[in-house]
């Protein structure tokens, strides 16, 4: 008979081109970073006096690295090969015990979830990969980073398989299954919702000697999750009233029927068999949103973060302001958010190849007085 469809939202809109870079405006970074209300440096560093050294430090690569408008990975492989001022910043290291430097030990551990790089800033070739500790704490850059991307439990509602099958007339869309995603608590239908729910953050430019420099205000946090709407565990019954039940049926029983109606949902093979169907249906779905999520938008959100601040690590150059925005904008690379869309709607549509999450209603029987409709509800086989 009828076949029900599973709810998964199928996202599908028309591609739209990233939006272009924005012209920033020029802001000096303060010395040692937002982490402070209003950006103002924290009077730890105030008083350590690290704050011009280390500034020092980073100002003295300036101008070695140019336009770095490649891959995140091309990014660092050139920061591991920049010629870095070594002895400058082993001093500051070693003026320093990060260890014991409750301030900023997060921050920088936060800068480096948040970016991807690795937790000490070395990875398994023992290669410098960002920068260091030290210059982390006078880059002005420490808080400003997002928190790194989560993917969060979902939120899961089990409804009564009767009453759902009484709401959805007629029994084509759900309430068979549905998985709906969110990314930043927002629902998410499509890619202009996902560009909503992460907003891109402000550019700002400087010049210097007749090149311009760009690089992100801040940063970018982002969370995804879903809920699942399955079923409850059976038995399932819901109590309509007679009127209702003269409405719905057709059956001449139910013709000005004054009393109430139960309705009653029979999975078959038995409702355990088509809860879990449900159940497992969605759950794909779940793992399908999770996979996207991480190859997409966190990857963005890591992009964007490896991007925040006036460093040679994270600024990018252009010969003007549009060339810059240009190389910034491939970087950042905002496709990725639509890209989320798409490799959802392709990973729907494998689940549901041939039918997978498609049950069916095989039976609906009205007794003789019409205080009982049973319907039979088919689970298929994934
Ligand atoms: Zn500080
Ligand atoms: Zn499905």
């Amino acid at each position: 008979m009828k076949p029900i469809y599973d709810g998964q939202t199928l996202l599908r809109r028309q591609v739209r081109s990233s939006g272009s870079a924005q012209a920033g405006f020029l802001q000096r970074k303060c010395g040692c970073g937002g982490h402070t209300p209003m950006g103002g440096p924290c009077g730890r560093c105030k008083s350590g006096g690290g704050n011009k050294s280390g500034g020092t430090a980073v100002a003295a690569a300036q101008g070695t690295v140019d336009d770095r408008f490649h891959s995140q990975r091309q990014l660092a492989e050139n920061n591991s090969r920049m010629p870095a001022p070594a002895g400058r910043i082993e001093l500051a290291r070693q003026a320093v015990n990060f260890e014991e430097d409750p301030v900023h030990r997060p921050l920088i551990d936060n800068y480096r979830r948040a970016t991807g790089q690795p937790a000490d800033g070395v990875n398994e070739f023992g290669q410098r990969i960002g920068p260091t500790d030290a210059e982390l704490k006078y880059s002005g850059i420490l808080g400003r980073v997002g928190v790194a991307p989560r993917w969060l439990p979902p939120v899961i509602n089990r409804h009564n398989a009767a009453e759902a099958y009484f709401n959805s007339t007629p029994l084509i869309d759900p309430p068979g299954g549905l998985t709906t995603q969110f990314l930043n608590e927002r629902e998410i239908e499509d890619n202009f919702d996902v560009e909503a729910a992460i907003p891109r953050p402000a550019v700002q430019t400087r010049n210097e000697r007749g090149r311009t420099y760009c690089w992100f205000d801040r940063g970018v946090s982002v969370t995804g999750r879903t809920t699942m709407d399955i079923f409850s565990a059976g038995p399932w019954n819901f109590q309509i009233t007679g009127a209702q039940a003269d409405t719905r049926f057709a059956s001449a029983s139910c013709t000005g029927r004054s009393g109430p109606t139960v309705i009653h949902v029979d999975g078959s093979p038995n409702d355990r068999a088509l809860e879990e169907f449900i159940r497992l249906g969605e759950l794909e779905h779940e793992n399908d949103s999770e996979r996207a999520f991480l190859n997409t938008i966190a990857a963005y959100a890591r992009n964007v973060n490896n991007l925040v601040g006036d460093t040679v690590y994270t600024r990018v150059s252009g010969a003007d302001p549009a060339g810059c925005a240009a190389n910034l904008a491939r970087l950042e690379n905002r496709d990725l958010l639509t890209d989320f869309v798409l490799q959802l709607n392709a990973a729907t549509d494998r689940r549901h190849a041939g039918g997978r999450h498609t049950s069916s209603i095989t039976g609906l029987v009205v007794n003789r007085d019409c205080s009982t409709v049973t319907v039979t509800m088919d689970a298929g086989t994934l």
